[in-house]
């Protein structure tokens, strides 16, 4: 790593030339205090990886939709005082997600949750023979994914015999020692299981690490063996760029909460390739029927061509409806430019915090029993194989560190966020987050390790 560390200056001065730096603006920053800080002022938030932001104009438009259902209730479907028919909610947001994606619109279906969604795609798509019945996915994936997958060899109980169920998933992890997944391993698991593989699992941004896949290897090997290659983006859209057309991928699921900003539990998405047979496995529901013939109610299950015709029920409108100010953004500022800018903020995060005390490089990273002195290091790789989000692994790994660390930077106003035994996370956005935030952040880090060392270990 050859970046120079920037100084409080520069970070200023970046913060001043930036193009973009009017976009946090359009968000609402959360109080410090309120968070739990002992400090008052806008917290530095750095958390946009698992819960964006409030943009104004989602406000804005929420309150608006109250306004249609006030005023006019179910007419609000057909026609609405904002030009914003229910019926077709979702209609201005895929092309913007497409764009994201690197997908044509038809592949895209705004709809439901994320692993209700990747249950949709695995009941059409998984469909095991006694032969090719396994599934591939990381023993250390993000546990609703994990469940979710698990879960279906069980379903195919006709075919599969109760060995075969036991034995269905193949789980993927770094080597002895590692913390990242390599692709080369991967593509061995695929090589050494190809008869046997019926469907392939991975993230596009891993939860823990920060691991950007390179997925293209991937999608071409799992083709090779025969099998379906289906992506988490969860930690990928809005954050890093995507291509899933010329990547080959087959479907896709995604969460719209993280880096897009549609608020707790807002409605997800998923993709499917341009002509992927589901071989009459279809779950039906009448949002998949054509909208031209949705509202005919007829017993004839009319599906929308393409990954629409998958959807389920109407779209949830209160959910829905912040994610459209945060696409009309990106849209706005052009999503290069962002990614632009986040390689520059977690850069400079990245440079700031290597040059703490506290730092651990990685050819000092201490093996289990000599693990006995405060610190951290940084597992996340470098570019290009990351997006936002690093995450520090806190030293001592023993239990009760980290979170006493991550307690700390909470009371001086710092929200990341802690994943058990030995993470913090922190992610700055491009759309809120500023240079200038960057070196405080680094600045907390090396004060709430500073205060634990005070403290003692053994506390
Ligand atoms: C955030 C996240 C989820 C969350 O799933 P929901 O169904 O939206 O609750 C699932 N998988 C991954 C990888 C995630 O990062």
């Amino acid at each position: 790593m050859t970046v120079n560390a920037p100084t409080k200056d520069q970070l200023k001065q970046w913060d001043q030339e930036d193009k973009l730096n009017w976009t946090r603006g359009e968000f609402e920053i959360p109080d410090a205090r309120k968070c739990g800080a002992k400090v008052d002022g806008d917290a530095v938030y750095f958390c946009g990886n698992s819960l964006g932001l409030l943009n104004k104009r989602a406000r804005e438009h929420m309150m608006e939709e109250l306004d249609v259902w006030s005023k006019t209730a179910v007419t609000g479907h057909f026609k609405h005082l904002y030009g914003r028919p229910w019926k077709h909610l979702a209609d201005p947001m895929l092309p913007t997600i497409a764009k994201l994606l690197g997908a044509k619109e038809s592949e895209c279906a705004h709809s439901s949750t994320l692993t209700t969604n990747m249950h949709t795609l695995l009941t059409t798509w998984y469909a095991p023979t006694p032969k090719r019945w396994k599934i591939v996915i990381e023993r250390g994936a993000f546990p609703s994914d994990w469940y979710a997958a698990k879960s279906h060899p069980g379903l195919h109980r006709n075919v599969l015999s109760e060995e075969q169920v036991e034995n269905a998933i193949i789980g993927i992890e770094p080597r002895a020692g590692e913390e990242l997944l390599r692709t080369e391993d991967i593509l061995k698991v695929l090589e050494d299981n190809k008869d046997e593989i019926a469907l392939v699992w991975l993230p596009m941004v891993q939860y823990y690490t920060g691991q950007k896949l390179d997925i293209p290897p991937l999608v071409k090997k799992t083709h090779e063996i025969g099998a379906l290659f289906g992506l988490d983006m969860a930690h990928g859209i809005g954050n890093v760029k995507m291509h899933l057309d010329d990547w080959g991928v087959d479907f896709a699921v995604w969460c719209t909460y993280k880096y897009l900003n549609s608020g707790p539990g807002g409605t997800g998405g998923f993709f499917i390739r341009e002509g992927l047979s589901d071989n009459g496995r279809r779950l039906a529901g009448w949002w998949g029927v054509n909208p031209k013939t949705r509202f005919d109610m007829t017993e004839e299950f009319d599906p929308t061509p393409g990954a629409q015709g998958y959807m389920h029920s109407n779209t949830g409108v209160l959910g829905s409806i912040p994610l459209l100010a945060t696409l009309e953004l990106i849209d706005k500022v052009g999503f290069d430019n962002l990614r632009d800018k986040a390689d520059r903020l977690t850069g400079a995060l990245d440079a700031l915090l290597r040059q703490s005390k506290y730092y651990i490089p990685a050819d000092k990273i201490p093996k289990d029993g000599e693990d006995t002195k405060l610190g951290f290091h940084i597992i996340t790789p470098e570019l290009p194989y990351r997006g936002t989000q690093l995450s520090l692994f806190i030293h001592p790994g023993t239990k009760g560190i980290m979170p006493r660390v991550f307690e700390k930077m909470v009371d001086r106003g710092l929200v990341g966020d802690e994943r058990f035994p030995y993470v913090i996370r922190l992610s700055p956005v491009a759309l809120y987050n500023t240079f200038e935030e960057v070196g405080r952040a680094a600045a907390i880090v090396e004060e709430a390790l500073a205060e634990v060392e005070a403290e003692g270990l053994g506390k």
